[in-house]
């Protein structure tokens, strides 16, 4: 069998432009206009980048952006005191704190400052226990990702056996909730799992979310199975010097020969996070509005 390539860009962008749908219609039937606001704290590089795309798809799908840059050296108390007025910022439907975050600040503390119902990253803990017993969440953008793209491979995913290595609060667990709320049977495999390949053979859905490099071979897949790369090893390329290359936890090419459907890395997960953080931004924004949620965009 010689697997579906799922086009993660290709459906990314029907998110944006659905996103970018409700925006304009938001705008002309209520005033309303969304708005996300970013903190970056520090100069760290590869966020820097995150923040300059987050800030561009925003705009692109008609949403107000608010990007707030802080020092590096920045106290816990002029970051909360930004976090606050960002909170009581009518403007503003979503808030996101760009993680890693400087030493003297707490990642925790940071996502615990932020109110739940702007909580558009989903990372806080009023969030993560509203998706665990089925109440109105903001979920993680990356699990929410990888949930759009299994219903749009499979449709209904009741009763399907579905596998997610990986137990982080970012992304394993919520991901387990989501599967577990649509009706699957879930499996959460970590480091200490027993016979992670045997595991992994009974997945129907087999999601990897771990960040070694091609650590699931393709004997490991089931028949038929959809795989759902997640992780991101970055490695020097091997043809262009200086350049890096990413890879996937998932050994594409022969992982390939047993699936029905695989998400690429990259160009599978990667772009359905930013997308999703749109999308939440809008469902935060009809939620405080008391507007019906928009449809195919949520949990
Ligand atoms: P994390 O917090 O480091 O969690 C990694 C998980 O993998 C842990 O639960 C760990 O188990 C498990 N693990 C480690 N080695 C293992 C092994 N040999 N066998 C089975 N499980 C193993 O990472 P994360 O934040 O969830 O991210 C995971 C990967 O996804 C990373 O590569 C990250 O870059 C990528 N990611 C991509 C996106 C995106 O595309 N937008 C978003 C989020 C994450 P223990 O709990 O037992 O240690």
């Amino acid at each position: 069998m010689s697997a579906k390539t799922i086009d993660g860009k290709a459906f990314a962008a029907s998110v944006r432009e659905k996103v970018a749908g409700h925006v304009a219609r938001l705008k002309d039937e209520h005033g309303i206009t969304p708005g996300l606001a970013v903190v970056l704290v520090g100069e760290d590089p590869a966020s820097e980048v995150y923040v300059a795309a987050k800030h561009r798809q925003t705009v692109e799908v008609g949403m107000a952006s608010f990007e707030h840059k802080l020092p590096a050296d920045a106290s816990e108390e002029t970051l909360f005191a930004l976090i606050d007025k960002l909170n009581a910022d009518p403007a503003v439907h979503g808030i996101l704190c760009q993680f890693p975050v400087p030493e003297q600040l707490d990642e925790r503390r940071t996502v615990a400052r932020i109110d739940p119902t702007k909580d558009v990253d989903g990372l806080s803990v009023t969030n993560a226990g509203l998706l665990a017993t089925g109440g109105e969440a903001l979920v993680s953008c990356t699990p929410l990702g990888c949930l759009m793209l299994l219903r749009d491979q499979l449709g209904d995913l009741t009763g399907k056996e579905a596998v997610v290595i990986g137990r982080s609060n970012l992304f394993g667990k919520p991901m387990g909730q989501l599967l577990l709320r649509d009706n699957c049977t879930v499996t959460i495999a970590h480091s200490r799992t027993k016979d992670l390949a045997e595991v992994c053979r009974r997945a129907d859905i087999l999601i990897a979310a771990v960040g070694r490099a091609e650590m699931v071979q393709g004997d490991w897949v089931k028949p038929g199975a959809t795989v759902i790369d997640v992780g991101i090893t970055r490695i020097p390329h091997p043809d262009k010097p200086g350049k890096t290359k990413l890879l996937g936890d998932v050994d594409f090419a022969a992982a390939s020969e047993n699936a029905a459907a695989i998400t690429p890395v990259p160009g599978g997960v990667g772009p359905m996070t930013i997308a999703c953080l749109l999308a939440n931004t809008l469902t935060a924004c009809c939620r405080a509005h008391g507007l019906p949620e928009p449809e195919g965009l949520t949990a």
